[in-house]
């Protein structure tokens, strides 16, 4: 047994890293990193994130549409989406879903049209939205703000400024970060994330991206979600064992589930 209360990942992307899964989520475990949830950025790979979670113990999934795989919506996607969802108790998050204008692979109309879509899902299926949100704060917001969501929202590599940070929290939303937070120059992400209640953060890798120091720009794994939460817990001054429970807490809250 370990010393640690396991540190839950609350943002990965199995079916992308190079490896057989089970195998990274045991690794994972090993390091006290559990569960995982991993999510979907297309149907295909939704499908694959709902199996891992049927099948491998100690992951979830969240199934969605990344906002860049919107371009070419078909008008069953989301028909399609339901039924991946349906009767699979670990699916428990529709996501990623949001606006990325950073690397407009898509046009900004699919996208919001999507994450309309995604929003709507959520609220029918009772589930917790996981939000990616690069250079679209202002539209993310209104987006959420005329759609309602009536469950937790997750906002995912968290990247905005105190201020938005501050629309966020009121809203109730919960504040994840992932490998830059651990970044010697990511002074300015650590400023933020001091000011986030220790109620409302989580951590996660977005593995196989966004390895933390030092292994920043390896393939990412689940296992170092430890690094980023000893980040978070010096940033807090909190003792890592505390980190762990709090966190803990707080994915079981944010995602639903008993943990
Ligand atoms: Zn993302
Ligand atoms: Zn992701």
């Amino acid at each position: 047994m370990s010393a640690f209360p396991m540190i839950p990942d609350t943002h990965a992307h199995l079916d992308l890293i190079d490896e057989d899964a089970r195998n990274v989520v045991e690794r994972a475990r090993e390091h006290d990193v559990s569960p995982i949830i991993t999510v979907g950025i297309d149907l295909s790979s939704s499908r694959l994130a709902a199996k891992h979670a049927e099948t491998i113990a100690g992951v979830f999934a969240s199934v969605g549409i990344h906002p860049n795989s919107t371009q070419d919506l078909k008008p069953d996607t989301f028909d399609l989406l339901k039924e991946i969802i349906s009767g699979k108790k670990n699916v428990v998050a529709i996501g990623e879903t949001g606006l990325d204008y950073y690397r407009k692979a898509a046009q900004k109309e699919s996208q919001e049209k999507s994450f309309r879509a995604h929003i709507r899902l959520a609220k029918e299926l009772s589930k917790t939205l996981i939000i990616h949100d690069r250079d679209a704060h202002l539209d993310v917001l209104r987006t959420l703000d005329e759609e309602r969501p009536e469950f937790p929202v997750v906002m995912h590599c968290f990247s905005g400024d105190e201020d938005f940070l501050s629309q966020c929290l009121r809203r109730g939303f919960y504040i994840s970060f992932a490998g830059p937070l651990t970044f010697p120059n990511a002074q300015r992400t650590r400023e933020i994330a001091s000011c986030v209640p220790l109620k409302s953060v989580l951590v996660e890798t977005d593995a196989p991206f966004l390895s933390p120091h030092p292994f920043r720009g390896k393939k990412n794994l689940p296992e170092r979600a430890r690094l980023v939460a000893e980040a978070l817990s010096s940033i807090h001054r909190v003792d890592p064992t505390e980190m762990s429970a709090i966190l803990r807490e707080n994915t079981g809250a944010a995602f639903l589930v008993d943990i």
